[in-house]
């Protein structure tokens, strides 16, 4: 692996482009929620990416899975906020959704490699496995911030890289 300074929202940008359409005709709205400045992060650009894929990914699941607990869709808000900021010289990426929140005995397992809550050929429960390698790789850190009936927000948080000169 190499590791180089990256902008973030570049990175964010980059895996929302491969879901636009496909959430877009599922009913599901994104919020951008970025408070500049952010800072470059010393990361792989490429496996970053898969990490946020891996996040969309599942807030999808969350939101299409809870649509299906929920019989009375018309009411149901399906939306996935995207969320960065700089906090204490860390660059903070929350993804949040509207979907069915991680019961806590779930939660613990979720890191697991090969744990998956979904149907045979629906999930791999590998992403958030390899995310968590990804996410350590670059020196940061991938958890549930929050999780309630009303849906989950998962963090990513990396060191901001600032450059010698
Ligand atoms: P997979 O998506 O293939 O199941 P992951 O490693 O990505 O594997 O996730 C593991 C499990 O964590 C999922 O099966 C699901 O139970 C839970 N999970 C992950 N993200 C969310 C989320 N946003 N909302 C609710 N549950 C989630
Ligand atoms: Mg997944």
């Amino acid at each position: 692996i190499k590791l180089i300074p990256v902008d973030i929202v570049d990175i964010l940008e980059r895996a929302y482009e491969i879901f636009s359409q496909q959430l877009k005709v599922r009913g599901i709205t994104v919020d951008w929620d970025i408070t500049p400045p952010l800072a470059p992060v010393m990361t792989d650009p490429g496996r970053l990416e898969q990490v946020f894929i891996n996040l969309l990914i599942n807030a999808r699941d969350a939101i299409e899975a809870k649509a299906e607990i929920c019989h009375n869709d018309a009411g149901l808000k399906k939306k996935i906020t995207i969320r960065g900021y700089l906090l204490d010289e860390k660059v903070h990426v929350e993804v949040e959704d509207t979907g069915t929140g991680v019961p806590a005995d779930v939660a613990e397992k979720i890191f697991q490699p090969f744990f998956t809550t979904k149907e045979v050929g629906k999930g791999t429960g590998l992403g958030l496995s390899i995310s968590y390698g990804i996410i350590k790789e670059s020196s940061g850190l991938i958890s549930i911030k929050e999780t309630s009936e009303k849906g989950a927000v998962f963090q990513v948080i990396l060191p901001a890289y600032r450059s010698k000169e």
